[in-house]
């Protein structure tokens, strides 16, 4: 069964006086490898590029031992929460259940982690690809281990708000609905002015009274207490809850750490409910990762989780269309095909959609989702002019060069529910003046695509907490890896990185970016593709 735990049969072990093994740890010796570029203008108006090799030292160590963990999801009460909690359930006690193609066994499809595999090497005798579960590389946290929790700002218990939420088979829910009838949702920071207002309805189990300091302290609080309750090394905090409102980047407000420290001490408006949860976390250290679009990580909140080294994820899971736009598009511009318009439609009817039918909700959304082929775009001057720096447009603003044309419209029709519609057009130029049109329609339960990425985001942040690095042999200590975390970029639609570096939105790149951090904490070379062995004589 698909659900079977193939790491306990499975084991990985390399074969180098680069790795030791220990009871507790994997240490490695990593030569990483780039390529610095400077750009020489010449007087006569030709460019070079001068490409110089680097190699860096780097030793990793990996704990081997996977903490106790729970996953706290704000939020928990909507359909992504409900969602994956049925899911785990179902995958730890073995429930089958009938739908009318059959009795079905339930896995983790559509998770990277659980149903993804990478090729570690070559087998010497047949010549062959050797390929790994992802969840077997490193030792990672299993799912069906995490102990769950979280907020809603409806009280309703989980199996109803399961039911409520539509998605799953009703022989399924009737199975799992025992074990969720004592999960309840703990009350949540609401602040009506971030999300619809078609949402207070809902809104039973809200925190009272209105000091910021004092929700900061109980989110804490209730961290703590869920730690201390389950016995627990570490949680990790997702929020799935509601897309908010982006809040205004103000000067003195929550432009640093202090000043956001400050503005929630003052009870300022711009304080929202996710930047209240993500400065709790950062305050108990537990990794706290945003599926939502708004930004929630204001520079303050950045700077907050730097100083304490904590860590921190985002923005917004990245699903369906947006996930197929990141290989569509950069498979078009890559190929030397220029795409000139991309329209993308949706239609859903869930809760989600409901709140999204609010204007500066669905501005969040439209922001998170534009982004996504800008950057394979930008990395193609052949097919678009880059922007020139200080040009203004007609309209006044900063040039931004040349990039398609880029529309997204959701609309919020109920009767579709959870089955989430999403259809793009691609047109693009090609050779000789020529047109290309490429239509993609995208139909599937939105929660299903969905809620295994929290599983990807909560393994993923906790086996970097384990991972520890040193930068070359004068370095003494032991650094855990930068706040970021934009090794989960895979599963997310507006990457949060690194302030001033740029941002991968292409979805291979990301996917090779994990893996290879992966491997290079085995001491393995990056996967390259280069497989000499298969080019030469
Ligand atoms: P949902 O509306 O079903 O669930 C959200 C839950 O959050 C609700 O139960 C609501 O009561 C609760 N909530 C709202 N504000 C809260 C607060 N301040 N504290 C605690 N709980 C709060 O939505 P969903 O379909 O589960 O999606 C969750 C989020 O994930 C949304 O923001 C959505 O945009 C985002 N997302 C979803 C997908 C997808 O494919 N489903 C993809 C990308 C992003």
């Amino acid at each position: 069964p698909t659900n079977a735990r193939h790491e306990q049969r499975e084991f990985i072990r390399v074969n180098s006086d680069k790795v030791q093994y220990t009871n507790e740890a994997i240490t490695t010796d990593y030569k990483y490898l780039n390529t610095h570029v400077e750009k020489v203008h010449h007087d006569d108006g030709t460019t070079e590029y001068v490409a110089t090799p680097i190699e860096r030292q780097y030793q990793f160590k990996t704990e081997r031992k996977v903490p106790r963990t729970g996953l706290m999801m704000v939020g928990w009460g909507g359909n992504n929460g409900t969602t994956i909690t049925a899911t785990i359930l179902a995958n730890k006690h073995n429930i089958t259940w009938h739908n009318k193609d059959g009795v079905q066994v339930p896995n983790y499809y559509g998770s990277l982690v659980r149903a993804s595999t990478i090729r570690l090497g070559t087998d010497p005798a047949t010549g062959k690809d050797v390929w790994v579960p992802f969840s077997n590389v490193l030792p990672m946290v299993h799912p069906n281990d995490l102990v769950l929790g979280g907020w809603d700002i409806s009280g309703l218990p989980m199996d109803q708000a399961m039911a409520r939420s539509k998605v799953l088979d009703y022989d399924l829910q009737r199975q799992v609905a025992p074990y969720m009838a004592e999960m309840k949702p703990l009350a949540s920071v609401y602040y009506p002015d971030f999300i619809a207002q078609n949402q207070e309805e809902r809104a039973d189990n809200t925190l009272p009274g209105q000091s910021k300091a004092a929700h900061v302290d109980q989110i804490r609080a209730d961290i703590r207490e869920f730690k201390r309750q389950n016995n627990l090394d570490q949680v990790i905090v997702v929020w799935t809850a509601n897309t908010e409102r982006y809040s205004e980047i103000i000067a003195g407000v929550n432009d640093t750490a202090d000043n956001l420290l400050k503005a929630v001490e003052q009870n300022h408006d711009e304080v929202s409910p996710s930047t209240i949860f993500a400065i709790a976390c950062i305050l108990e250290n537990a990794p706290y990762v945003n599926g939502a679009p708004q930004n929630t990580f204001v520079p303050g909140c950045i700077e907050l989780a730097e100083k304490h080294k904590a860590f921190i994820g985002g923005d917004d899971l990245k699903t369906g269309q947006t996930k197929v736009k990141s290989v569509l598009a950069e498979f078009l511009v890559n190929a030397g095909i220029k795409p000139l318009s991309i329209a993308s439609y949706n239609h859903l009817g869930n809760n989600d959609g409901y709140n999204l039918s609010s204007q500066r909700q669905f501005k969040s959304k439209e922001i998170s989702k534009a982004s996504v082929v800008d950057d394979c775009c930008a990395a193609n001057h052949l097919l678009y002019r880059p922007a020139v720096p200080g040009k203004k447009t007609a309209d006044g603003k900063a040039d931004k060069g040349e990039h398609p044309d880029h529309c997204i419209v959701i609309k919020y029709q109920p009767a579709v529910g959870d089955q989430k519609v999403a259809m793009d057009d691609y047109t693009s130029e090609l050779c000789m003046g020529g047109r290309n049109r490429l239509y993609v329609t995208n139909l599937c339960e939105d929660s299903l695509l969905a809620s295994p990425l929290l599983l990807d985001l909560t393994i993923l942040a906790e086996l970097m907490t384990r991972i520890t690095y040193k930068a070359g042999a004068d370095d003494k200590e032991w650094n855990s890896m930068y706040s970021v975390l934009s090794l989960l970029s895979y599963s997310l639609k507006a990457p949060v990185v690194k302030p001033g570096t740029d941002v991968v939105n292409s979805l291979n790149r990301q996917r090779a970016a994990c893996t290879n951090f992966l491997r290079a904490c085995l001491g393995l070379a990056p996967e390259s593709d280069l497989l000499l062995e298969t080019r030469v004589w």
